[in-house]
C-alpha cells in the first residue's frame, strides 16, 4: 500500500489552483508520465524548470543585452497611440526612457485603457520583455511585465523557464508549480545520512523547492547539489528496486546442475567450426553458475553475429544433461522459429526433444506442446512471450535464456524465472550495451562479454548515398544479384505511423519488381504470420533474391548467403539500429555490403551517425557513440516501447553517482530485505514517488 504521505502528490494536476481541464490536457502533453494516466502532482514537480531569468541584474537600456529577457528601470515620457485613420494595425507605442537612452514599448491591438492606467506619463515602472533593434530603434513588443514598485518587490528574483507544450504558457506552469510545491509534505529521508551529509544534499522537498523557486543561476547547473540529490533519489529507487528483483531471485535458492557433455558433445560434433575462445570462456562461466548452489543471473552481451545463439544452445544442452528442462525466449515470432528450425536438426542428431511454442500454434498442437512440457517429455523449447503465459508448466525448468532482453520488462523476466524451481537465468542482447547502461536497466547482473567475431568474417563495405543516385542502386543490385548475391532492402518508419510505413515498404518493393520481377519478396509487420514466415523462407531458400522490408527483420535474423543490405532513408535510424540491421549481412563467406541511402539535406546528428556508421563495425564503440549523440533511453529502444526511462537522472551527467547508488541500495536490500525498518519505509516511499512500486510487491509475494 503506498504510504498515505504521498497521497497529495498522487493528485491529478487537475487539482491545483488554477489548472482547469484545459491546462490538465496540456500537461498531459508537456509532461512524461511513464504511468500513463492522467498528470498527477508529482510530475509536475518532476518537471524541472530547464533554465531561469535573472531578475536581479538591472542593465540600463542602452547596456542591455539584446534579443533577450531583460528586466528594465524606466520612466513613462511619452504615449503615442496609433492615428484614428491607420484602423488599428499600426501598434501604441509608449516611449520611455532611463539616464541612458530611450525606447518604445509597442502593443499591438492594444486596449488602450489599460495601457494608460499602467503607463502613466512620468511614472516609475518596470518593464521585463524581449529587447531588440528594430529599424535604428530599440524597441520591447508587448512586455511580459509591467510592475510598479510593489508589484516588483513580490517578484521572484530568478524566474524558472519550463520546457512547455503548445498552448501552454510559462506563467500557467510556473503558477501550478507553485500549488504543487503547497502541496509538498517533507519526507522521511531514504538516503543513507552519512552521504546525504557529505554532499551536503538538501532534503527531497528543499531540493524541489530550490529548483523550482530558483535563487540563483547556478541552480541550472546539472552539478548543483539540489539537482544532484533529484538525480541520485531517481537512480536509488530504479537500483533499490533492481536489487530487490535479484534479491528475491537469489532467495529463491538455487540448485546445482552439472551437466555430463555428452549431449554438447553431440551437439558440437555436428558444426563445421569450432567455437571462437569467447565463446568457450562464457559458456565456461555460464557452466560455473549453473553448477553452483546460487541462482544464476547472468547477460550474454556479444555483438549482433558473435555467436550468442550457439552459447545459449550449448548451456541449454548442459541443463538438459543435468536432467532437468531449459527455455528460450525470442522476441518475435519470426526468430522463436528461426531458432528452432535451425535448432532442430542437430538436437534430433543428439536425441534431444525441442519443441515450438508461440501464440500462433493450433489449439491441438498447442496442448499436445504443453503437456508434453508439464511431463517432461520435450527437453528443450523455444517460444515468445507466448512462454511465460500461465497455462505453460514444466516438469522441472532448469534454465530461461532471454534474447534480446531490452524488449522484455521486468516482471517478464521473473514470469520465466517462476516457471520453475531455482530457474537459473541467462539473458542475451544483441545491443551492446554500455556498462553503466547495464547497472542501470539490469542491475547487478554478471555479465559475459563475446567481443571476439567468429573467424573468416569479413569486413562490411559501408558506403553512404544520397537517395537521387538510386538508379545507380538499382543498377548495383542488378549485377550483384545476377552473381549471385542476396540482398536486403529496409524501409524506415515513417512518423511511426505504420500505414505509411508499410506504404513506403510497399511501393518501393513494387518499383524494383517492375526490374527484377517475382525474385522481389515483402515482409513487413502487418502481414499474417504466415506468410511472414513464406517471405522469410523464401529468401533464405533462395527463391527470391531481394527482400524489402520495415525494421521487422531487425532482430537476430540469419541467412548467411545475403551480401547486401540497402538501408533507405538511414538519416532516420538511430546508430543502434542502423547496426542491428548491418549486421545482418557479413555473416557468411562473401564480402559484404551496407549501402546507406539518405535524404539530403542530412542534418547533424544524422551525419555524424553515418560517418560512424562507415568508421567501426565495433557495435561496443557503436554503443558509446549512440549514447553519446542521443538520450540513453534510445539506446535501449525504450523509447519506443515505453519502459520508464529517467527524468531526474541523465546518465552522461550524472553517470558517477550511480555506482554509489548501487552500493546504497544493496546495502539497503541486504541489511533490511523487507524494507520493514525506519529506513526500509521511507524507502518504499521513494518506489512509490518514482513508480517502481512494482518492486514493492515482490516483498509480499516473495
Ligand atoms: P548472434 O545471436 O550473436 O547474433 P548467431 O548465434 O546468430 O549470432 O550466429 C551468427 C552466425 O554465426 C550463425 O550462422 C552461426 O552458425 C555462426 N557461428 C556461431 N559461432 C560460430 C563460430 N564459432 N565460428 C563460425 N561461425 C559461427
Ligand atoms: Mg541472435
Amino acid at each position: 500500500m503506498r504510504p498515505d504521505l504521498l497521497n497529495p502528490l498522487f493528485a491529478d494536476v487537475a487539482t491545483l489552483p488554477g489548472v482547469g481541464p484545459k491546462t490538465s490536457k496540456l500537461f498531459e502533453r508537456a509532461l512524461a508520465t511513464p504511468h500513463g494516466g492522467e498528470p498527477r502532482v508529482a510530475d509536475l514537480l518532476f518537471h524541472l524548470p530547464h533554465s531561469g531569468i535573472d531578475r536581479r541584474a538591472r542593465p540600463k537600456i542602452m547596456d542591455a543585452p539584446r534579443d533577450q529577457v531583460v528586466l528594465l528601470e524606466v520612466t513613462v515620457v511619452e504615449l503615442r497611440p496609433p492615428s484614428s485613420n491607420t484602423r488599428g494595425k499600426a501598434p501604441y507605442r509608449v516611449v520611455v526612457e532611463d539616464d541612458t537612452g530611450d525606447m518604445a514599448l509597442v502593443f499591438f491591438l492594444a486596449n488602450h485603457q489599460w495601457i494608460e492606467r499602467a503607463l502613466p506619463l512620468g511614472a516609475k515602472r518596470w518593464v521585463s520583455g524581449k529587447l531588440e533593434l528594430w529599424d535604428g530603434h530599440l524597441q520591447m513588443v508587448h512586455p511580459d511585465k509591467v510592475l510598479d514598485e510593489a508589484a516588483l518587490a513580490k517578484l521572484p528574483p530568478v524566474e524558472p523557464v519550463y520546457g512547455l507544450t503548445e498552448g501552454l504558457t510559462q506563467r500557467a506552469v510556473q503558477k501550478a508549480a507553485e500549488g504543487a510545491l503547497a502541496k509538498l509534505p517533507e519526507l522521511p529521508e531514504w538516503i543513507d545520512l552519512p552521504l546525504v551529509a557529505q554532499h551536503r544534499w538538501p532534503t527531497f522537498r528543499d531540493a524541489l523547492e530550490r529548483v523550482h523557486r530558483p535563487q540563483g543561476p547556478e541552480i541550472f547547473d546539472p552539478q548543483n547539489p539540489a539537482r544532484l540529490r533529484l538525480a541520485y533519489d531517481e537512480l536509488l529507487a530504479s537500483q533499490v528496486a533492481l536489487g530487490l528483483v535479484r534479491a528475491r531471485m537469489k532467495k529463491l535458492g538455487g540448485r546445482a546442475s552439472v551437466g555430463d557433455g555428452k549431449i554438447s558433445e553431440k551437439l558440437l560434433a555436428q558444426l563445421p567450426f569450432s567455437l571462437t575462445g569467447a565463446q568457450v570462456e562464457a559458456l565456461k562461466e555460464i557452466r560455473t553458475d549453473m553448477a553452483s548452489g546460487e541462482r544464476m543471473l547472468r547477460l550474454l552481451q556479444g555483438d549482433v553475429g558473435s555467436g550468442k545463439t550457439l552459447v545459449a544452445l550449448l548451456a541449454m544442452a548442459t541443463m538438459v544433461e543435468a536432467g532437468r528442462q531449459a527455455a528460450m525466449m525470442a522476441p518475435t515470432e519470426i526468430l522463436a522459429r528461426q531458432h528452432y528450425e535451425r535448432m532442430l536438426p542437430m538436437c534430433e542428431a543428439a536425441r534431444v526433444k525441442l519443441a515450438l511454442l508461440t501464440g500462433r500454434d493450433k489449439a491441438a498442437e498447442r496442448r499436445k506442446t504443453l503437456e508434453a512440457l508439464e511431463a517432461g517429455n520435450i527437453d528443450m523449447v523455444i517460444g515468445t512471450h507466448a512462454l511465460f503465459q500461465e497455462a505453460v508448466a514444466f516438469r522441472d525448468l532448469g534454465l530461461a535464456v532471454v534474447d534480446e532482453q531490452h524488449r522484455f520488462g521486468v516482471h517478464q523476466r521473473l514470469a520465466l524465472g517462476s516457471k520453475g524451481e531455482a530457474v537459473d537465468i541467462l539473458v542475451m542482447t544483441a545491443t551492446p550495451i554500455p556498462r553503466t547502461l547495464v547497472l542501470t536497466y539490469f542491475g547487478d547482473m554478471d555479465v559475459s562479454l563475446l567481443r571476439e567475431k567468429p573467424a573468416g568474417r569479413q569486413p562490411i563495405d559501408t558506403r553512404a548515398l544520397p537517395i537521387e543516385r538510386l538508379d545507380e542502386v538499382v543498377a548495383g543490385i542488378g549485377r550483384a544479384i545476377q552473381a549471385g548475391a542476396r540482398v536486403y532492402w529496409v524501409c524506415p518508419l515513417v512518423d511511426e505511423n505504420e500505414e505509411l510505413d508499410l506504404a513506403a515498404a510497399t511501393e518501393r518493393a513494387e518499383v524494383l519488381r517492375q526490374f527484377f520481377g517475382d525474385q522481389v519478396g515483402l515482409v513487413h509487420g502487418q502481414m499474417k504470420g504466415k506468410d511472414k514466415d513464406a517471405a522469410m523462407e523464401s529468401f533464405q531458400r533462395g527463391e527470391t533474391k531481394i527482400l524489402v522490408a520495415t525494421t521487422v527483420i531487425e532482430v537476430g535474423v540469419d541467412v548467411p548467403e545475403a551480401t547486401i543490405m540497402v538501408i533507405e532513408h538511414a538519416e532516420r535510424f538511430g546508430l543502434a539500429q542502423l547496426h542491428q540491421l548491418r549486421g545482418r549481412v557479413g555473416r557468411g563467406k562473401g564480402r559484404s555490403t551496407c549501402l546507406l541511402l539518405y535524404k539530403t539535406p542530412l542534418g547533424e546528428v544524422a551525419e555524424a551517425r553515418i560517418t560512424i556508421m562507415r568508421e567501426t563495425e565495433d557495435g561496443f564503440r557503436i554503443a558509446e557513440e549512440d549514447l553519446k549523440l542521443r538520450g540513453e533511453g534510445e539506446v535501449l529502444g525504450t523509447r519506443q516501447s515505453g519502459t520508464p526511462g529517467f527524468r531526474l537522472a541523465s546518465l552522461d551527467v550524472h553517470g558517477a553517482l550511480l555506482p554509489v547508488a548501487r552500493d546504497d541500495a544493496r546495502m539497503i536490500v541486504e541489511r533490511n530485505p523487507e524494507l520493514s525498518s525506519e529506513r526500509g519505509q521511507a524507502v518504499r516511499a521513494l518506489l512509490y514517488l518514482f513508480g517502481r512500486d512494482e518492486a514493492v510487491k515482490l516483498l509480499r509475494a516473495g
